[in-house]
């Protein structure tokens, strides 16, 4: 197939994991190609792009300004499509998450081209190379090729295993000039919540509160329990109307799309839109005190009692590991 560019992510001066599997992602579709990483943002990027080539990159390009240190549509979009101009790759590979939701459509219009999103996983490689991506919420997945035009896709967090970062790799590191400009939006603060920890859509483990936590307190030995195992809070929407937690950890349809190793549901009754969001998740643990509770049905272990005796047990098993 040929030359593959990944467009990385960065936040507060480090690389997103999805950026590596992006790597991983493009190697599968074609072993033999060439995988060119980009970096937009501001600072030293090209230690970023050293990093990226760590991780299987064959070279990096970065494009640095003051104006990309904020992702905004335009600003990105500007850096994006003359890095695309530059390389001219056959294949793109974006990750699906709130920034390549926004950016890889922009520039797929740009180019005229075709974009599989939400990738999930690849099958095959080269020619006979196949996207498969969850429709319909996630009740179905859909098989698709590309037939004519650029391999362009964005991946799902989460999905595809990073390659392993290789210290004696080193390549070339280039510099695009681009003068970014003319932006009909600035972001002038980023104010991050206190409680942003790991990351919910990149976290690899997960315990998430719905309505059977009762109350903001409810959500404490919850965190307690993410804390021992080192994983991230999340919640249903049940509990973010309620007022118990921030609409930022919702998971589901309309919240947050997760894939962790490790997804503990409690209190949750696992209405289908909240299945929506997590049931890709490698191993679903869930807690509830009713036993014909919904999210059984998709949970592979279950705990039937109530969670404000089970989490605290739970917490202090794993801190005696
Ligand atoms: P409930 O359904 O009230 O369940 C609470 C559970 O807690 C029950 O199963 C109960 O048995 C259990 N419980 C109570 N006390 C205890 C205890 N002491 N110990 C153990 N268990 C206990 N929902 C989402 O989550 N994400 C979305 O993105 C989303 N998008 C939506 C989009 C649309 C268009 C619509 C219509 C709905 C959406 N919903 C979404 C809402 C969804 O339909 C459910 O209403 C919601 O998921 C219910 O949240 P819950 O499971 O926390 O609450």
């Amino acid at each position: 197939m040929g030359k593959f560019l990944v467009i990385s992510e960065v936040r507060d001066g480090e690389l997103r994991n999805v950026s590596f599997e992006n790597i991983a992602a493009a190697r599968q579709i074609d072993e033999n190609g060439e995988v060119v990483a980009a970096v937009l943002g501001d600072g030293d990027l090209e230690s970023l792009g050293q990093e990226l080539i760590q991780y299987g990159a064959d070279r990096a390009v970065v494009v640095q300004h003051e104006n990309l240190k904020n992702y905004t549509s335009d600003g990105y979009v500007q850096a994006a499509m003359a890095v695309i101009e530059q390389e001219d790759p056959d294949g793109i590979v974006m990750g699906h998450t709130s920034e390549g939701k926004d950016l890889s459509p922009r520039i797929a219009s740009k180019l005229d081209s075709g974009l599989i999103s939400d990738v999930t996983q690849i099958e095959g490689s080269g020619d006979d190379v196949k996207f498969i991506r969850p429709i319909y919420s996630g009740k179905a997945f859909e098989k698709k090729v590309i037939t004519n035009g650029k391999t362009f896709i964005t991946i799902r967090p989460n999905n595809i295993a990073p390659p392993e970062k290789d210290e004696s790799r080193s390549g070339d590191v280039q510099k695009v000039e681009v003068d970014v400009q003319n932006l009909r939006t600035v972001i002038q603060e980023v104010i991050r919540k206190a409680s942003e920890g790991v990351d919910l859509s990149e976290a690899n483990i997960i315990v998430a509160g719905g309505r059977g936590v009762k109350s903001a307190e409810g959500f404490d030995p919850l965190y307690e329990l993410a804390d021992a195992l080192g994983g991230a809070v999340g919640a249903s929407r049940g509990a973010a109307d309620a007022g118990y937690c921030d609409y930022s950890l919702q998971i589901g349809q309309t919240g947050k799309v997760v894939t962790p190793d490790l997804y503990i549901a409690v209190g949750i009754s696992g209405a289908i839109q909240h299945l929506a969001g997590m049931s890709n998740s490698k191993v679903i643990v869930a807690i509830n005190k009713d036993p014909e509770a919904n999210i059984f049905n998709v949970a592979d272990y279950g705990i039937v009692g109530d969670l404000f005796e089970v989490v605290p047990a739970l917490t202090e098993e794993i801190k005696a590991l």
